[in-house]
């Protein structure tokens, strides 16, 4: 599927830009992670978002979400785990899946944690980020999942029904993942598990991880007052740009990551020859 503007995250920033976008006519999809594990669902009450005291987190983003939809955004539940930019597109896949856009906007909050001894060493060689992508490649044989999120636990069903024994560790602190031409074994929270791979679902992906280039400083994306990143056609914006890590900040900079992805998008089409 082909897009004008894809948006990475459905938080309050994701979902800022994709209503600005579509208030400029552009075509959007909002790739991004069930409202109920964004982490503003877990707010109780939101009191420093004017006009609206006293909404819950839950409310608020579930209020945010059908406005976009209403607005004509479309929604894709899944996780961005690559970006390649080639011949003026962006090719953002989710799970399986390619899709293109003109520009995107990175809005994908914080992502926490650090990554465990041995996982940058193995990726590619029994890790992965992705079970449905590259289960098939371990049909019949012991993984483990280290689920970070409520949707891990279907990533984990997915490896069980193509016959892998599945060890699923929920939620672990400390892993390490050993092994020597490839991973042999995990062990997370004291307990070891002889895999041959090792699927580590995490909600979030670090930016740098997933847009090879992009300058950061101190794990966060750098933008300047457009929301502009360093990479064409890469706008950002909300908690991952930096705090104040607020509602109202994020909203605010994904309304103007929204227009300038929009303006961005009208310019190249001015230009083409
Ligand atoms: C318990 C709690 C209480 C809070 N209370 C308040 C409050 O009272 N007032 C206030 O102003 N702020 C509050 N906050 C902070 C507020 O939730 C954040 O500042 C706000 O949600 C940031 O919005 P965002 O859109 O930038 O990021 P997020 O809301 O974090 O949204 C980003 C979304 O993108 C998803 N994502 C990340 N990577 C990918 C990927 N590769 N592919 C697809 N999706 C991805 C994430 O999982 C996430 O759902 C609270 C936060 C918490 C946790």
């Amino acid at each position: 599927m082909s897009c004008d503007i894809l948006v990475i995250g459905g938080g309050p920033a994701g979902l800022s830009a994709a209503l600005n976008a579509r208030a400029r006519g552009r075509s959007v999809l909002v790739v991004s992670n069930p409202p109920e594990e964004n982490p503003l669902w877990r707010a109780g009450q939101v009191d420093n978002y004017p006009g609206l005291p006293g909404v819950s987190g839950q409310e608020m983003l579930l209020a945010m979400r059908r406005q976009a939809e209403e607005a004509g955004a479309e929604f894709l539940a899944g996780r961005a785990l690559s970006a390649l930019f080639m011949m003026g597109s962006w090719f953002i896949s989710v799970g399986p899946d390619m899709y293109s856009a003109k520009a995107v906007v990175l809005a994908a909050g914080v992502a926490r944690g650090k990554k465990f001894p041995g996982e940058a060493e193995f990726l590619g060689r029994g890790v992965s980020y992705c079970a449905t992508c590259d289960g098939m490649l371990y049909r019949n044989r012991p993984v483990a999942v280290l689920g970070f999120s409520d949707s891990a636990r279907k990533e984990a069903d997915f490896l069980r029904s193509i016959g892998c024994a599945v060890t699923y560790f929920d939620r672990p602190k400390s892993c390490v993942i050993q092994g020597g031409e490839a991973v042999e074994s995990v062990t997370c929270d004291g307990k070891t598990a002889a895999v041959d791979a090792v699927f580590l679902l995490r909600p979030t992906v670090a930016p740098a991880d997933l847009f090879q280039g992009l300058e950061t400083e101190n794990g966060y994306v750098t933008v300047d007052r457009r929301m502009t990143t360093n990479l064409s056609g890469l706008f950002a914006a909300g908690d991952c740009t930096g705090g104040p890590l607020q509602v109202a900040k994020a909203v605010g900079e994904g309304l103007i990551a929204g227009q300038s992805a929009a303006a961005f998008v009208a310019a190249a089409e001015r230009n083409k020859p």
